[in-house]
C-alpha cells in the first residue's frame, strides 16, 4: 500500500569520467527502473529520474557493484567534482586537472560506513575508483578548527557542511567547466617544461537564487590565489573549513559559500583560510583568457587514439539515439566522458572504427555537428517540469522550438545564418543549467514564462543581469525581435550579444528597442 514515490538518482562521476561498463549498466537501469532515458548534467554525472522507492536499493547497489558511485551526489557535502572533459593524454595538465577532481571528491567523500550499509546491507565494498595514499594520508582534519579526529566524519563533523559544495577543476584558458559558478575553481598552474607546479584558486561563486529574495544572488567566484603543488589539499581543506565553520546554518537561502564572501570580502576570507591553512597564498600566476570548449566532433588523444564528442540535446539521451549510442559503447568497448555541456565524448576509439562507428550512429539518428543548429549547440537546458520539483514552468522540452524561433528572429532582423548566441534557460531560479552565465538567460517565474537574463558573455566570465520579469513564451518574438535588431544595428563588427547588451546599458538596450520599427 502507500503510493508510489519516485525518486531521482544522481551519480558520482569526477570530471565526468565513466567506464565502459558503467555506461552499459545505467542504460539498462534507465530502461528497467527509469524513464527509459538517460539524462547527462551540467555537472557531468548521470540522473536517472522516475525511480520508484522499492527499486531504488536494486539501482543503488547495481550502481555501486559496477564502478559507479552516488556517494557526495546530494545533500549537504562536496557534489561532483567537475573537471576538463577532454581525453588529451598528451597534454600532462589536462591529465593531472583530471586526477585531481578525483582526488578532491575522494578527500571530501562522507567517510561513516552509512552508506554502503543502507545500499549493500553493510557488504564491504571495495571501490573501483583507486585513491591515493596521499589523499588517504591528508584527509584528517586536525588542526582545522574543530578537531573532529574521533568523528566518523573527520572533515564534515556532527553537521556536515551548512550547504552543498561545489569543486571544479581546470587548466589555464579552458572555460568549459564553468569556473566561476563553483564554490571553490582550482586551475592547474605549470611551469615551461609542463611539469605542474601549484594551483590558482578561486573561491564564491554559485548560481541559485529565489525570486522575489532580493538577498539570494547569482555570484562570480573571486581570486582567492596561488598555492604550491604540495600545498593543494590544504589549502582545499582550509577552504571547505572555513565554510564549515563561518557559513550560515540559520537560513538555507543564506548558507552557500558565496553569501559569505559577499559579506566578508575576499580579504578577509582569505585571511581566514591562511589561518586554517598555515601558511599564505601567494600572488595569482597570470593566466591567459579563457575559452569557452565543447570537444564536439572528432579529435586525437595523443595516444595514437581518437575521442568523438556527440552533441546531446540538453543532456537526453532517448529513443533510437539510445539505442545507437549503446550498440556502439558496447561494440567497441568505450569509455566515455560526460561533458558540462551535458553532451558525451566517445573515448578510446581506434582510427579503424571511425567509419563504421560513423555509420552505426548515423543508421540510429544520431545527427553530427553539421545538422544542428549553432544555437543548440551553445545552448543548455535543465529538467524542470515534469521532471524536477522545484520547476515553474518548461525548460529541456521547450528550448528547441524556441531556439528555432529564435533563429527565425536573427534571420528575419538580418543577422548572418551562422550568427549564434549562448541561450540557456532553466524551469526555476535555481539555475541548474547556470542560466545567469549566458548572453539570453531564461528563467522560470510562472507558467509558460520567465524573467530574461542579459549580459553574460560567450566564455562564461561575466555575470548576466536581469532585464524584465515574467515574459510570456507566446511574445518571445514582439520582446526579441525589437532588441537583435538593434543589436544588428548598433553592435561594433562581429559584437557579440551579451557584449553589446552589456556595453549599451539595459537602459539604452530598453530605449533602442522601443523605437526599432517593427519588421
Ligand atoms: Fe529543477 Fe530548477 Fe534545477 Fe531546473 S533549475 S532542474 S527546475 S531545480
Amino acid at each position: 500500500s502507500g503510493k508510489a514515490y519516485m525518486f531521482m538518482m544522481r551519480t558520482r562521476q569526477p570530471s565526468g569520467i565513466v567506464p565502459n561498463r558503467l555506461y552499459l549498466v545505467m542504460d539498462e537501469l534507465a530502461d528497467k527502473f527509469g524513464n527509459g532515458t538517460l539524462r547527462l548534467t551540467t555537472r557531468q554525472a548521470y540522473q536517472l529520474h522516475a525511480v520508484l522507492k522499492h527499486d531504488l536499493k536494486t539501482v543503488f547497489s547495481t550502481v555501486i557493484k559496477n564502478m559507479g558511485s552516488t556517494l557526495g551526489a546530494c545533500g549537504d557535502v562536496n557534489r561532483n567534482v567537475m573537471g576538463p572533459a577532454a581525453p588529451y593524454l598528451n597534454k600532462p595538465e589536462y591529465v593531472h586537472a583530471q586526477k585531481l577532481a578525483n582526488d578532491f571528491a575522494d578527500l571530501l567523500a562522507p567517510q561513516s560506513g552509512a552508506y554502503y550499509d543502507v545500499w549493500l546491507d553493510g557488504e564491504k565494498f571495495v571501490s573501483v575508483y583507486k585513491e591515493d595514499p596521499k589523499v588517504t594520508a591528508d584527509r584528517a582534519f586536525n588542526g582545522y578548527g574543530t578537531n573532529f579526529e574521533n568523528s566518523p566524519e573527520p572533515i564534515y563533523g556532527a553537521q556536515f557542511l551548512p550547504r552543498k559544495f561545489k569543486i571544479a577543476v581546470t587548466v589555464p584558458g579552458d572555460n568549459s567547466v564553468d569556473l566561476f559558478t563553483n564554490d571553490l575553481g582550482v586551475i592547474v598552474i605549470s611551469d615551461d617544461k609542463g611539469e605542474v607546479k601549484g594551483y590558482n584558486l578561486v573561491v564564491g561563486g554559485g548560481m541559485g537564487r529565489t525570486h522575489r529574495d532580493e538577498d539570494t544572488f547569482p555570484r562570480l567566484a573571486d581570486p582567492l590565489g596561488y598555492v604550491d603543488k604540495d600545498d593543494i589539499f590544504h589549502a582545499v581543506k582550509a577552504v571547505v573549513a572555513t565554510q564549515r565553520d563561518y557559513g550560515r546554518r540559520d537560513n538555507r537561502k543564506q548558507a552557500r559559500l558565496k553569501y559569505l564572501l559577499s559579506e566578508w570580502g575576499v580579504e578577509r576570507f582569505r585571511s581566514v583560510v591562511e589561518q586554517y591553512m598555515g601558511k599564505k597564498f601567494s600572488e595569482f600566476v597570470p593566466m591567459p583568457t579563457w575559452e569557452y570548449k565543447d570537444y564536439l566532433g572528432w579529435g586525437e588523444q595523443g595516444n595514437g587514439k581518437l575521442f568523438y564528442g556527440i552533441y546531446i540535446q540538453n543532456g537526453r539521451i532517448k529513443g533510437e539515439q539510445k539505442k545507437a549510442l549503446r550498440a556502439v559503447i558496447e561494440k567497441f568497448e568505450l569509455p566515455v566522458t560526460l561533458t558540462p555541456h551535458q553532451n558525451i565524448i566517445l573515448r578510446d576509439v581506434d582510427p579503424a572504427n571511425k567509419d563504421e562507428i560513423m555509420a552505426m550512429l548515423r543508421a540510429g539518428g544520431v545527427q553530427e555537428l553539421v545538422d544542428w543548429d549553432s544555437l543548440d549547440r551553445m545552448s543548455m537546458a535543465c529538467p524542470a517540469l515534469p521532471l524536477c520539483g522545484l520547476a515553474v514552468t518548461e525548460a529541456e522540452r521547450s528550448l528547441p522550438d524556441i531556439n528555432k524561433r529564435i533563429r527565425a528572429m536573427l534571420t528575419k532582423v538580418g543577422l548572418p545564418e551562422d550568427q549564434f548566441l549562448h541561450v540557456r534557460m532553466t524551469g526555476c531560479p535555481n539555475g541548474c543549467a547556470r542560466p545567469y552565465m549566458a548572453e539570453l538567460g531564461f528563467v522560470g517565474d510562472g507558467p509558460n514564462s520567465y524573467q530574461i537574463w542579459l549580459g553574460g558573455n560567450s566564455n562564461q566570465t561575466r555575470l548576466a543581469e536581469l532585464y524584465a520579469d515574467r515574459v510570456k513564451v507566446k511574445d518571445l518574438e514582439s520582446f526579441l525581435e525589437p532588441i537583435f535588431a538593434a543589436w544588428l544595428a548598433k553592435r561594433r563588427p562581429n559584437e557579440g550579444f551579451g557584449d553589446w547588451t552589456a556595453r549599451t546599458g539595459f537602459a539604452a538596450v530598453k530605449q533602442l528597442a522601443a523605437t526599432t520599427a517593427p519588421t
